[in-house]
């Protein structure tokens, strides 16, 4: 069982991506502001963070940087979620150390393809 946690301030946008991997061998959490991210991420060590990087409290870059600074760091692999399509910003996140990126609107087989190789740990071999 992996545990996912899907981190958005929207909420149809948090149903569309639970909807779209919804898996008997995961579980998912949610949270809707950067701050309850961080949380989740300390108290749950999700293997999987699916974090908006636009959210009120604590910005997805914001979430990143802290869960890798906890004590043990968050060992969990991120895909940031963007509305953001420049390739200014892609790189920032990719420099940022996210795992992955999907940007909005969201392409579901895209996503499920990404989200299945990180889980089975291709993208670590
Ligand atoms: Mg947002």
């Amino acid at each position: 069982m992996k545990t996912v946690l899907i981190a958005d301030d929207n909420l149809a946008s948090r149903e569309l991506l639970r909807d779209a991997l919804e898996a008997p061998e995961l579980r998912f959490l949610e949270a809707s502001n950067g701050q309850e991210a961080l949380k989740k991420i300390q108290t749950e060590s999700p293997d999987l963070v699916l974090l908006d990087i636009q959210m009120p409290s604590l910005d997805g870059f914001e979430v990143l940087r802290a869960a890798r600074e906890l004590n043990p760091p968050s060992g969990a692999q991120f895909i940031a979620l963007t509305a953001f399509a420049m390739e200014s910003d892609r790189q920032r996140i990719r420099m940022a150390g996210f795992d992955g990126y999907a940007s909005k609107p969201i392409s579901v087989s895209d996503l499920r393809m990404q989200v299945k190789r990180m889980l089975s740990g291709e993208d670590n071999a």
